[in-house]
């Protein structure tokens, strides 16, 4: 398998450091100092870090800080990981738990919304902190931290429910777990004889690609079928790098789906949504959902409106292939929901009405006899 080709943008770094991923890990930044090596904080950005300290985790790896613009304070990278002082603003309708997952966990980090799958967060752990998270409330928390024993519980829930044929490791982000971790698990769930699928949910082949090592993919390899969704928001982050850990997915066998999240001046627009539609394609990864951000305390600022959300994929819809196109979604305790246009407007005395992406009128001509599930137009 190819390795990666690393690149050092800090001159102190050597190269060998910036092709291992427990390097960044343990040389994460996680104060205003650290950041300095990377650009000049605003008054903002300062007073932010500060305030959020004991309130939400903060750290960036050194790959994903050297995709930040220095000059630019609206930089889509610096913007998803650099607080800012509207994060303390605790806005009328923010929540902790929108999904109300903690009322899903039939037992610790276990979430069972769906009958026959289970989200099951194996680590609290992320290599950064998205400001944004739908996990605001536990990521980087020891509290929710998984020791054997309650992986062993979560295990054994997921064995004695026949009903559950999917599995998703989530967190957190699993694979800031180590190797032989991550093999026990999936030998755990593999063993598990109705269990169909697993998949993984992993921010890694965007913020720290390095870890997508060949050691890993054979671990994964092992354990088939196993999928994994990744969540890359901004084509900014369709790196080399990454480019070339998703090839090592893909040839392990591993599907790569990705998810991402509609964000206020990150992405939310047509221009920006298509270039990282298409990126992801060439890429060979298929996008899957884009989700509406969900009502978390403290991130009103990232949140767009509906509207936006349903006006670019609009604009997608006829100017990108089929299939590079998402799922515009919102997720709900009840499941998620398609936020779609409806390009069907009813039936009249030729056929059924529709409305097509350029906004002209279609009549597809229907004799089957109408069941009245449309209305008449
Ligand atoms: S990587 Fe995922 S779980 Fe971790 S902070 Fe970002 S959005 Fe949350």
């Amino acid at each position: 398998m190819n390795s990666p080709k690393p690149k050092t943008p800090l001159p102190s770094v050597a190269t060998e450091n910036w092709g291992d991923w427990k390097w960044h890990m343990r040389n994460r930044i996680r104060n205003e100092a650290d950041l300095c090596a990377y650009l000049d904080p605003t008054d903002q950005e300062k007073e932010a870090i500060e305030a959020t300290k004991g309130v939400f985790q903060w750290s960036v790896t050194p790959y994903y800080a050297s995709l930040m613009d220095a000059t630019d304070t609206a930089c889509p990278i610096r913007r998803q990981v650099i607080p800012l002082p509207e994060e303390m603003q605790f806005d009328s309708i923010g929540l902790e738990d929108p999904l109300e997952e903690v009322a899903h966990s039939p037992v610790k980090n276990l979430i069972h919304n769906y009958p026959d799958r289970v989200a099951f967060c194996v680590t609290s752990q992320c290599a950064i902190y998205c400001r944004y998270c739908l996990r605001k409330r536990m990521v980087g928390e020891a509290e929710f931290m998984m020791r054997k024993d309650e992986l062993r519980e979560a295990i054994a829930y997921i064995a004695a429910h026949s009903e559950i044929k999917d599995v998703l490791l989530t967190g957190g982000d699993p694979l800031t777990l180590g190797d032989a971790h991550i093999e026990w698990l999936l030998s755990e769930l593999s063993a598990i004889d109705h269990l169909e699928i697993i998949r993984i949910g992993s921010r890694m082949p965007v913020k720290l690609p390095q870890r997508i090592t060949s050691e890993l993919c054979d671990i994964l390899s092992r354990y088939h079928p196993v999928w994994l969704n990744t969540h890359f928001n901004h084509p900014k982050e369709l790196t080399p790098e990454a480019s070339e850990a998703i090839d090592r997915l893909l040839r392990a066998g591993v599907p790569v789906g990705n998810q991402t999240v509609l964000l206020k001046g990150i992405n939310d627009t047509t221009k920006t949504m298509r270039e990282l539609c298409q990126g992801l394609v060439k890429m060979r990864i298929r996008p899957y959902y884009l989700y509406q951000a969900q009502l978390i305390g403290g991130t009103a600022h990232l949140r767009t409106s509906i509207e936006t959300g349903m006006q670019i994929m609009r604009e997608l819809q006829g100017h990108l292939t089929g299939f590079a196109i998402p799922k515009y979604v919102l997720d709900t305790p009840y499941g998620k929901v398609p936020l779609t246009r409806d390009y069907v407007m009813g039936r009249n005395d030729e056929g059924v009405v529709i409305k097509t992406t350029r906004g002209d009128v279609w009549v597809e001509a229907n004799e089957a006899p109408a069941t009245g599930a449309l209305p008449s137009v």
